[in-house]
């Protein structure tokens, strides 16, 4: 007769989850996470978002929360051993092509699993005057043939593209104040999303824009300023997005991550 085991049963570990961070996606991953059931005898997940550092005040995610850049593609492969993490998303911005391409080679350096978190593009629909360029750099070159007033919501770090345009007129829009280089004719509304379409009608408006300038990032919470210069019948310049790291997959929502994170036993369902 086999003997009654006695051993004690030891827990699973905890498994560790890294967000790559810095947008509203992260940010509801993360709170969705928080309150995720755990697979049927593990323990929760412990979720780490880590954000660049790069706004003053951020508004901080759900979980554990490290900030500041980790040294390359190496400093984060350090870290992910260090770490003991277990799986990656890189709910980034799609133009922080910089973090994301580090995360692959970190990701294929240590074999930890890596998924990308992308919102969809925006797509043009009737009545909008798009014109789509590959950089900020060919949107400041097409810039004086579309208008004189600009609003630019490229975003702090992109303001520089068009600081040797001194016809023009700009108005840009961050959530910290830009530094130089600036263009010479320049206000500069310091705002955050989201915004809503009675206030971006206000803003083209009040400014006498005759043209917009935009990247490509998808998503609700800056969609509105589209629908404005549409209605307006205001030509918008839109900055395609860079193109992905190879060989990631992608999932396109929260819900979507929640279930490939249920299917490598992360989370239960
Ligand atoms: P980037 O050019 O792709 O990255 C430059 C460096 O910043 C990276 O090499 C890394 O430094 C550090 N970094 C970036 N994201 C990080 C993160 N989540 N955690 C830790 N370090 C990070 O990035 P970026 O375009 O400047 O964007 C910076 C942050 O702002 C990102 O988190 C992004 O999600 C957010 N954001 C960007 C935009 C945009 O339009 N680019 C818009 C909204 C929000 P090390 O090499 O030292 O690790």
């Amino acid at each position: 007769m086999t003997p009654p085991d006695h051993r004690p049963t030891t827990p699973p570990d905890r498994r560790h989850l890294l967000i790559l961070g810095g947008t509203t996606e992260a940010r509801a991953l993360a709170a969705a996470l928080a309150t995720a059931t755990a697979p049927d005898g593990r323990p929760g997940l412990r979720v780490t978002s880590s954000l660049a550092g790069r706004v003053a005040r951020p508004r901080l995610p759900a979980g554990e929360v490290r900030i500041g850049g980790f040294g390359g593609a190496d400093g984060l492969a350090d870290w992910l051993r260090a770490e003991q993490v277990d799986t990656v998303v890189d709910a980034t911005h799609p133009f922080a092509a910089v973090m994301s391409g580090n995360a692959a080679a970190a990701a294929a350096a240590t074999g930890v699993p890596l998924l990308a978190l992308r919102r969809p593009g925006w797509a043009a629909v009737p009545g909008d005057d798009w014109h789509r360029v590959p950089s900020l750099d060919a949107a400041a070159a097409l810039l004086p043939a579309l208008g004189r007033r600009v609003l630019l919501t490229s975003g702090r770090q992109g303001i520089a593209a068009f600081a040797h345009l001194d016809g023009l007129h700009f108005v840009a829009r961050s959530v910290d104040p830009p530094e130089p280089p600036l263009p010479a004719a320049l206000d500069v509304l310091l705002d955050r999303g989201p915004f809503t379409l009675d206030g971006e009608r206000a803003v083209l408006r009040e400014h006498r824009i005759d043209v917009v300038v935009t990247k490509d990032s998808g998503g609700a919470a800056t969609a509105p300023k589209l629908t404005a210069a549409r209605e307006l019948g205001l030509p918008v310049v839109v900055v395609d997005r860079p193109p992905p790291p190879a060989g990631v997959p992608v999932a396109a929502s929260v819900p979507e991550v929640l279930e490939r994170l249920a299917e490598q036993g992360l989370v239960g369902r």
